[in-house]
């Protein structure tokens, strides 16, 4: 499926994988590697070189013919390419178990995400701190949404509340959705949604272990 949204015409495939690609380069970086090739970086990655060139073929290709890429220069054009050259103002609403542990994930902040509120209904709740920022009455989501430009919400209510916060999010002016509530979300074309979900990844990973085991247990059945 592909995006034509804004100016973009991308295939989700090679969306998803720019994050990699910046994860992966940022690790170079970090060991101090200042050039490397299509195919050091895309082997790093376990895919082919040429699907590399072909998504960088979106956003102009960033090579010099016949030469590496430069990492810095890579690091920097990807980080504009995703958007978060500049600070993405977040949102949780739902301080609940998964919650609490998302506004705890400082990664979050530090990969261009600063959170900027956490909200729930519950009394309990509300009014306690988690790297010093309150976790909020759901009844402030707007004038706070609003007043820090909030971007992007990230859903952990129970399934049956996540449409109505989804609403109010949209309301105030966010325009990219991280659910992770069971449901499918309706928006407006102008909200993207990311639907989370961590059963998705570890059936996938399941079917691995599966074809695994049974190659393993071929190999002990017959050893030759
Ligand atoms: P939880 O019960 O611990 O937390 C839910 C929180 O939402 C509670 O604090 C509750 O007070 C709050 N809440 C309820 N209605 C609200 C509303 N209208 N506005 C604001 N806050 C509201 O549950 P949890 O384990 O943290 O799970 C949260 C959600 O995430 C659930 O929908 C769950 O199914 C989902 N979940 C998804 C994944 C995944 O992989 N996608 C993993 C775990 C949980």
């Amino acid at each position: 499926m592909k995006r034509n949204r804004g100016g973009c015409d991308i295939p989700e495939a090679t969306i998803g994988r720019l994050p990699l690609y910046l994860e992966k380069l940022k690790l170079l970086q970090a060991i101090g590697v200042e050039d490397v090739s299509s195919r050091q970086l895309a082997e790093s990655l376990d895919i082919k070189a040429s699907q590399l060139r072909h998504d960088f073929h979106y956003f102009g290709g960033f090579s010099r013919p016949g030469r590496p890429y430069q990492v810095q220069k890579l690091v920097t054009a990807l980080e504009q390419i995703i958007g978060i050259d500049r600070p993405v103002p977040s949102a949780i609403v739902g301080a609940g178990h998964l919650g609490q542990a998302l506004a705890n994930y400082q990664n979050l902040d530090l990969q261009g995400f600063p959170l900027r509120g956490i909200f729930d209904i519950n009394p309990k709740l509300v009014g306690l701190e988690i790297r010093g920022q309150p976790i909020r009455d759901l009844d402030e989501l707007e004038p706070v949404c609003a007043r820090e430009k909030v971007k992007i919400g990230i859903i952990t209510v129970p399934a049956s509340a996540a449409q109505a916060i989804a609403n109010r999010l949209v309301a105030s002016g966010v325009i990219g959705l991280f659910n992770f509530a069971p449901t499918d979300l309706k928006v407006p074309p102008t909200v993207a949604v990311r639907n989370e979900r961590i059963t998705v990844g570890i059936m996938s990973l399941s079917f691995k272990v599966k074809c695994l085991a049974a190659a393993g247990e071929a190999v002990a059945a017959d050893p030759d």
